[in-house]
């Protein structure tokens, strides 16, 4: 079989050839894949975009100032009102409208902003550049599927550099799986019906358990005295939370339906900054985009929407910090025995359940928060630089 494209980039060309069998055998048929294969090239815009790795981590307070604003609260409360889509959407996966138009919101600029790149050659490029080829490999054959089964030409499969489609960003597994009619022309428009966008949305949210009369999340206070290794630790009922001491922000009893549900508190800007109780439907959004600021903002948005005012306690100022500074933190938790996993400046998980077990062994506040602070008492006790 000769190869599939002659793009004169020799990984790409290789990859390519190494990939029609792959594509054969996962049930493309040949005149398909020859077809769309011909004449591709790899497209210098995404591969520059995907290699970005920003020197200074973004504090989340600066994120979220960037998501919740005023111009976005006031377009969602509008669309709220006005969509008659919104109302049959609520009954049949019991999501509400204001989460729904928040994620419209940060996925597309409430539809506006989808992308207008070939899908194809996107998935493509990230699948020859190597880092993510699995994934990219497998999102390539389910956009050929789409091809294939004539639901949609090629040229209406326009996205991000990242494959990502449409109002609602979904990539072509997702569409795949779970995008919807949900204005009933028989076509899975989430390029041009917000009906169809918006449906889909809520759908992925209902397969990803999405319940019904429940809080995404509620912003809380806690004791003086409150033990912070408890963040991003147990999920518990309100009830359990109360005898903690936590209450509610805005001195509300909790609802019932809260009441039946298990939380997780965070303190996403350390203890200093406004505290959260997660429920599940904040780890529902998190499927769509698994990043605790993305779902924050979310939640946050669809809280203005609804008429909610802002935080009770707001967002401290945050230092951002530098890549070195992080890997120096990671570095000083190993050689100090809390284990932080790969040395690698992202500060997840591992890093932050490093952090609180060393902030609480020295008697500090285990907020397991990664201040300017933290990292230079860890460089000092460490002797690391
Ligand atoms: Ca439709």
């Amino acid at each position: 079989m000769t190869p599939p494209t002659a793009s004169g980039d020799i990984q790409f060309d290789a990859w390519a050839a190494d990939f029609q069998p792959k594509a054969l055998a996962a049930g493309i048929r040949p005149e398909v894949l020859s077809r769309e294969m011909a004449g591709l090239a790899p497209d210098p815009r995404v591969a520059s975009l995907d290699g970005r790795q920003p020197e200074f981590s973004r504090p989340i307070s600066d994120y979220l100032r960037g998501v919740v604003t005023a111009d976005r609260a006031t377009i969602g409360q509008r669309r709220r009102q006005d969509m008659t889509e919104l109302g049959p959407i609520e009954q049949t996966y019991g999501v509400p409208r204001e989460i729904l138009i928040g994620i419209w919101a940060l996925e597309s600029g409430f539809g506006a902003i989808q992308g207008d790149l070939d899908v194809i050659r996107s998935l493509a490029t990230l699948a020859a550049e190597g880092r993510r080829r699995a994934w990219a490999e497998g999102e390539l054959i389910a956009t050929l599927k789409l091809i294939q089964t004539g639901e949609f030409p090629r040229q209406r499969l326009r996205g991000s550099w990242a494959g990502a489609m449409g109002q609602t960003q979904f990539i072509p597994s997702t569409f795949t799986s779970t995008a919807v009619d949900g204005d009933g022309d028989g076509k899975r428009d989430i390029w041009t019906s917000r009906g169809d966008a918006l449906a889909s949305a809520a759908n992925l949210l209902a397969k990803a358990g999405w319940k019904p009369g429940q809080s995404w999340a509620r912003e809380v206070t806690v004791p003086t005295d409150f033990d912070f290794s408890l963040t991003e630790g147990p999920r518990e009922t309100p009830v359990q939370w109360t005898a903690r001491g936590v209450k509610r922000a805005d001195g509300l009893p909790w609802t019932t339906a809260d009441e039946a549900a298990s939380a997780q508190l965070v303190a996403p800007a350390g203890a200093a900054g406004p505290l959260f109780l997660l429920f599940p439907n904040h780890f529902a959004i998190r499927q769509y985009n698994n990043s605790l600021s993305y779902a924050l903002g979310v939640g946050m948005l669809a809280d203005r929407f609804s008429g909610m005012g802002p935080l009770v306690r707001p967002w401290p100022q945050e230092a951002a910090l530098s890549l070195v500074d992080r890997m120096t933190a990671q570095r000083a938790l190993a050689a100090l025995g809390f284990s932080p996993g790969t040395p690698d400046g992202v500060v997840g998980m591992n890093t932050r359940t490093a952090l609180r077990a060393w902030q609480k062994a020295r008697g500090l506040t285990a907020d397991g928060y990664l201040s300017p602070d933290m990292v230079q008492r860890l460089r000092t006790e460490a002797s690391v630089s």
